[in-house]
């Protein structure tokens, strides 16, 4: 479907659960999420629904996110039904990986075709940090199991965080050449709730730029991330701005949360809830969000917060 500013609505981004098994500081509170009734979160089939009244309205592509899908008990049941409705060509996963040895060629076999793990950092002390109750092991486990299901065009995604993981641009850029991955780092957005960061934590993805001299503009691939290679890498650098050069004249995305609420975008407190409809009715709700879709996020930065009204972890980042 076209929006009201002639942007092709093609991408839907599903948060299947609020809940994780890590507590990622920029993201979620360390006491984790409020609890909901079960009777408040949408179904798997309402999901299924939501995902052929979306292909009817042309969404094409959708990714699969959380909170940590992975934690979610039919999570490969989710993932193989959304990838055979109509319409839909391609599901994608993103992933803390923690879970991966043991789901990825489940999810591989349920049709997933691709998957973006988050990496903050490379130094074990760090990771247990940034992510409370995380240990870094478990990533690359996570990571080894996804080359194991054949899993191809893995990205990784780190947020760039001020003084905590920006000494570790040059690093993290080289697993570029280590491994098949494409390396991204997304600048931080200020969340409702997200952390207590101060204004030096919130950098632009330029800096990465100047750490990488020997980086050449890649070749583009229509994604929202700006692309960039090393000399000899395997994979590509991106670069995702939200915060310092927004993308949302070229925003293509809807995003659905767990509790069944429309979001049309990322940052913006409007909601309109899918949850008790039928086919019909949830085309109704969508084709009216994504008319209703604004024209920019508003200002982000370390003074405006994002006016989503939730954390990260409740809308699917
Ligand atoms: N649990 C999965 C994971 O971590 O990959 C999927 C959900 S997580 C919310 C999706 C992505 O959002 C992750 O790459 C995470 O780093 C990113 N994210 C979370 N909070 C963010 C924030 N405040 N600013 C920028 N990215 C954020
Ligand atoms: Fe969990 Fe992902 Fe948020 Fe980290 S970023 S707390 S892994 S949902």
């Amino acid at each position: 479907m076209i929006d009201r500013l002639g942007r092709s609505i093609t991408y839907m981004r599903i948060s299947v659960t609020d809940k994780c098994n890590l507590r990622c500081r920029y993201c979620m509170p360390e006491e984790g999420v409020c609890k909901k009734s079960h009777f408040d979160m949408l179904t798997e089939d309402e999901m299924i629904t939501a995902v052929e009244a979306a292909a009817a309205l042309g969404i094409k592509k959708l990714r699969i996110t959380g909170g940590e899908p992975l934690v979610k008990k039919n999570i490969v049941s989710i993932c193989r039904r959304a990838a055979g409705v109509e319409g839909i060509s391609e599901v994608c996963l993103t992933t803390n990986g923690i879970l991966l040895p043991r789901l990825a060629k489940p999810l591989k076999e349920a049709g997933v075709k691709r998957l973006n793990l988050s990496l903050d950092t490379l130094d074990p002390q760090k990771y247990a940090y940034i992510t409370r109750i995380g240990t870094l092991d478990d990533f690359w486990a996570g990571l080894e199991a996804a080359f194991d299901a054949g899993f191809e065009k893995i990205k990784i995604n780190a947020v760039l965080i001020g003084g905590f993981n920006d000494d570790e641009i040059v690093p993290l850029a080289q697993l570029t050449k280590q491994y098949p991955v494409d390396m991204r780092f997304i600048e931080m957005m200020p969340m409702y709730d997200s952390g207590d960061f101060d204004e030096k934590a919130f950098i632009p993805c330029t800096n990465v730029l100047d750490h990488l001299p020997e980086a050449l503009p890649a070749e583009q691939d229509g994604g929202v991330a700006r692309l960039y290679r090393l000399p000899g890498a395997q994979g590509n650098i991106g670069l995702i701005s939200p915060v310092s050069a927004h993308f949302c004249g070229e925003c293509n995305r809807i995003r659905l949360t767990a509790d069944g609420r429309v979001k049309p975008c990322l940052h913006a407190s409007d909601e309109y809830s899918l949850k008790g409809l039928d086919f019909e009715g949830m085309k109704r709700v969508l084709e009216e969000a994504i008319r209703s879709k604004p024209a920019w996020h508003g200002d982000l930065d370390a003074l405006h917060r994002s006016q989503a009204g939730r954390n990260m972890n409740q809308i699917g980042g």
